[in-house]
């Protein structure tokens, strides 16, 4: 079974996958993950974030790793870099570019597709796996994600992190749509513990057999 999460940054979507995945016993997918591992490549090799050919070949030479929760690229663990608030304000502009996408999209298929997951991104339940048997889009407050946000990122006051969530979801939006068939999240006033849980409830109407560890 596939469980897509999409949803803007901050919206709760990678703490929850991450506890809805070790609860089910299903893999973890972070899509976001591979997007920011290619910009810190892009960035380190000097490629232009507007020359899509070249962007698009690098990820394709270089695909991105994941094992044991670490990220890596071309043979660096990157894991902790990718979270930087540089890599946060030019990961969209990578994104956007559709020879980039399909490179990374096919990946994720590849990855996601095979066996039980949860897999969260922006594009999952409507373009990576427009299959998922469960398919849940979280909002919140745009204050609360920013709120959120300052917990990873001690370097940055609130307003620059609200300022930098608004730029992102606009630079995002144009790859960001909520599956007709997708449950609408609000996660603004639930816990992690409510918004898991009732992902978990889902997961069970469709597949009755399914555990808790
Ligand atoms: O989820 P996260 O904030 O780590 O994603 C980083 C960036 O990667 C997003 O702002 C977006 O530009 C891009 N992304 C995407 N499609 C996905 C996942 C992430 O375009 N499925």
């Amino acid at each position: 079974m596939i469980v897509a999460i999409d949803g803007p940054a901050g919206a709760g979507k990678s703490t929850v996958a991450r506890l809805l995945a070790e609860r089910l016993g299903f893999r973890y997918l972070d899509t976001g993950a591979m997007y920011r591992a290619v910009t810190l490549l892009a960035l380190d090799r000097g490629v232009p974030l507007d020359d899509e050919p070249a962007l698009a070949e690098l990820a394709r030479e270089h695909p991105v790793e994941f094992a044991n929760g670490r990220v890596g690229i071309a043979g660096r663990d990157v894991t902790a870099a990718i979270r930087a608030p540089e890599i946060d304000r030019v990961v969209s502009q990578v994104a956007r570019h559709p020879g980039v996408r399909r490179v990374m999209r096919a990946r994720q298929r590849q990855l996601g597709g095979q066996g039980d997951a949860v897999v969260e991104g922006r594009d999952i339940g409507t373009v990576v796996l427009p299959e998922a048997e469960v398919k849940v889009y979280l909002v919140a407050d745009p204050d609360v994600r920013a709120r959120r946000r300052t917990a990873d990122r001690p370097g940055l006051g609130p307003d620059a992190l609200a300022t930098d969530l608004r730029l992102r979801d606009e630079r995002d939006a144009v790859n960001m749509e909520r599956a007709d068939d997708a449950e609408q999240i609000d996660t603004t006033e639930l816990t992690v513990e409510q918004v898991v849980a009732r992902i978990e409830a889902l997961v069970r109407e469709r597949q009755p057999g399914v555990t808790r560890r």
